[in-house]
């Protein structure tokens, strides 16, 4: 740091320069990224709840309330009238809160003490820092000819220390949707906590029902799920940070309590300390602002892209991996290493991203991607090919 202090116009001037390095998402070539330019509406209100600390909810019981109304919005999408829950950084947070209450959950009334989740191919990283976290085992399930988790391959898994099993509404890499429906009852049988990652899926499965896509049931309206993650800062167009987690009971919440002595509040069971109300109240306003038309209008319009762009590679001989269900499509060259294609389409700008299972180029349409970029990235494509 200077001795001296320095002039708000130098600072800025200087930060704008730094900032200019980084990408833009409205220069529509980040592919790969599943969060967009927030909503301006969003981004206002977030300034105005900058100071406000939901680690200390008796202080600031404007925010809380606010918080909880937002659990509550995003509880009636996923068919549950009294959810329990926080809105957090993002997915990462929310499933490592989700993977610590199966199991302090599993400790207390299981007695589980080496605990073992059970978890796809297919799933997000944070699994891998929870599990590191928290001690816990991962037993990777098998994933079937259509990239979603065997069934099968859970079931052969469970064992004495299972306390979780995981699914994914939207995996990561091909936006696919896995048979919720089936783990559930499987996960309810066998009295085992049972976490859907919809951090992906969660702020666009609902509305894309609503306008007659069709998908499987995924969310609380199936008895065995017990916690959901879903992320604002996703499909939601709220400002990062941005992520959710909904609980069937409280008493989840309850098992990952701590005492909080100097606080308003007796205990704090969420993992960050003091954290944003920023983030819920911007989440409140967009929900307000858009409504289940706006968010019904933007799911529709990413999946009319999602389908323009998977015809337009198949017209000039590209292979789709699969077809997709969510906004992400993933494609290889017929002669290409993917990792080659991908160099190729960095050269000409393209901001890509390449699908480990199985190796493809990766492009999530998200909202600042738009149906010119499409046309100039398929043209792009069609040269390298
Ligand atoms: N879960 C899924 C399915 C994701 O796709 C992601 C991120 O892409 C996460 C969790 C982690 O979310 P975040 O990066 O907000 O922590």
């Amino acid at each position: 740091m200077e001795d001296k202090p320095i002039s708000k116009k130098d600072i800025l001037k200087e930060l704008d320069e730094i900032q200019s390095k980084d990408h833009k998402y409205s220069d529509g070539r980040i592919l790969g990224s599943m969060c967009t330019e927030a909503h301006p509406f969003a981004k206002e209100v977030y300034c105005k709840f900058l100071d406000s600390n939901l680690g200390d909810p008796g202080l600031f019981k404007g925010t809380k309330y606010i918080e909880n109304e937002v659990i509550k919005s995003i509880g009636e999408l996923l068919s549950i009238s009294e959810p329990y829950g926080n809105i957090v950084t993002g997915g990462t947070e929310a499933n490592i809160m989700a993977m610590r209450a199966a199991r302090n959950h599993a400790r207390k009334y299981n007695g589980i003490k080496e605990g073992e989740i059970i978890i796809p191919d297919s799933a997000h990283f944070s699994f891998k820092k929870a599990a590191d976290m928290m001690n816990l085992k991962i037993i990777e399930a098998k994933l079937d000819e259509n990239y979603k988790i065997d069934v099968d391959s859970v079931k052969e898994n469970i064992s004495d220390n299972t306390v979780a099993i995981v699914a994914i509404a939207g995996t990561t890499e091909l936006g696919l949707v896995d048979p919720i429906e089936e783990l559930s009852e499987i996960a309810y049988e066998n009295n085992i906590y049972f976490h859907v990652d919809a951090a992906f899926g969660g702020f666009s499965i609902p509305f894309l029902r609503k306008i007659g896509y069709e998908f499987p049931p995924f969310d609380f309206s199936l008895p065995g799920v017990c916690s959901i993650t879903v992320d604002p800062h996703k499909m939601g167009l709220a400002p990062i940070p941005a992520g959710g987690i909904l609980f069937r009971k409280k008493e989840y919440l309850e098992v990952m309590a701590v005492d909080s002595p100097y606080l308003t509040v007796k205990t704090q069971s969420t993992i960050v300390g003091t954290r944003s109300g920023a983030a819920s109240a911007a989440t409140y306003a967009i929900m307000k602002y858009l409504g289940n038309e706006g968010y019904e209008k933007l799911a529709g319009n990413l999946m009319d892209n999602t389908h323009y762009f998977k015809e337009g590679l198949e017209k000039i001989g590209y292979d789709v991996v699969v077809e997709p269900e969510l906004n992400i499509v993933a494609f290889n060259h017929p002669d290409m290493e993917a990792h080659d294609l991908a160099d190729k389409l960095e050269d000409l700008g393209w901001r890509v991203s390449v699908a480990k299972c199985p190796v493809a180029i990766r492009v999530v349409l998200m909202n600042h991607i738009t149906k010119q970029h499409l046309i100039d990235l398929l043209d792009d494509l069609t040269e390298i090919y």
